[in-house]
């Protein structure tokens, strides 16, 4: 049945998460049929472990697998990705927090747009493990590959592939991950999303407790609470709507027009052209012929 995994994993009387619609599915996956605007996106979520879920949609669901390291831009950084159970197309846009049980954590969309594959039966490509496709999201750009590794890796059996860069101008060595943190939804980072709900929540059962994820959420907890005793300050005492958060956080476009601009750039960079001086040339020609 679609669905059914990622049904059986969850109790939706307890997790924001969407429950997953079927009409939804039939309706994309007869939309799918026509080839046009099949979604991505990818996930960052801080649970028992910090990983980034790379989905895909394909009849009418979102084909997933869970990458530790995040996706690289370098064609020769392969990515462990863990094929997990599909999602429902609805979860693609879902950010929040996960407050207890499968998967509890915080869940940022980190980045989405849309995937065009580079092979005509997709079907045929995820069973022989080598599915090539292009991407067109905030961050993620260009031709990339998964490649099932057959267990290789992590011991995962059938479940082990690598998410792989191809070379071309959008491949590079900006680490995106770092460069690129925050949301392309709400351009919040963890503690933002974290603010927005309850930073209380994990007051005695946390998702992650000691190593680095419990590091991270323990510090990411600290600045929940603080954003959000600093927001009910600010709002107090000035007008409401504009809060501390907001005003500090720039906006979604600044974070696509740099995530772009330093793609572009080290692309440029790589190509040996000069963009950023091509694109003020018509400007400068235009000041130093006034009279043409
Ligand atoms: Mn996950």
């Amino acid at each position: 049945m679609v669905l059914e995994k990622y049904k059986q994993k969850r109790n939706f009387t307890s997790t924001p998460e969407p429950a997953g619609d079927l009409e939804v599915a039939a309706a994309r996956a007869s939309k799918g049929r026509s080839g046009t605007g099949l979604f991505f996106c990818v996930q960052k979520h801080l649970a028992s472990h910090l990983h980034y879920d790379f989905r895909l949609e394909h009849k009418g669901v979102l084909l997933s697998w869970a990458v530790p390291k995040g996706p690289s831009l370098d064609p020769k950084t392969k990515r462990l990705a863990m094929h997990v159970e599909d999602h429902p197309y609805e979860y693609g846009t879902f950010e929040g927090v996960i407050p207890e049980g499968y998967g509890a954590g915080i869940v940022m969309l980190w980045d989405q747009g849309t995937w065009t594959p580079e092979s005509e039966d997709i079907d045929a490509a995820l069973k022989k493990g080598d599915l090539k496709f292009t991407l067109d999201g905030y961050k993620l750009k260009g031709s990339w590959v998964l490649v099932r590794t057959g267990g290789r890796w992590g011991g995962g059996g059938d479940r082990s592939w690598l998410l792989i860069k191809h070379k071309d101008d959008w491949a590079g060595d900006v680490d995106i991950a770092e460069f690129a943190p925050r949301s392309v939804k709400s351009d919040g980072d963890f503690e933002d999303i974290l603010a927005a709900d309850k930073p209380d929540v994990w007051q005695s059962h946390r998702p992650a407790k000691g190593g680095e994820a419990g590091e991270m959420l323990e510090a990411i907890i600290a600045k929940a609470a603080a954003l959000k005793a600093g927001r009910s300050g600010a709002a107090a005492a000035s007008r409401p709507g504009k809060t501390a958060a907001s005003a500090k956080t720039p906006t979604r476009s600044t974070t696509k027009k740099a995530t772009t601009a330093r793609a572009s750039k080290t692309a440029a960079a790589k190509s040996g052209t000069r963009k950023s001086a091509a694109a003020k040339a018509p400007a400068a020609r235009k000041r130093a012929k006034p009279s043409a």
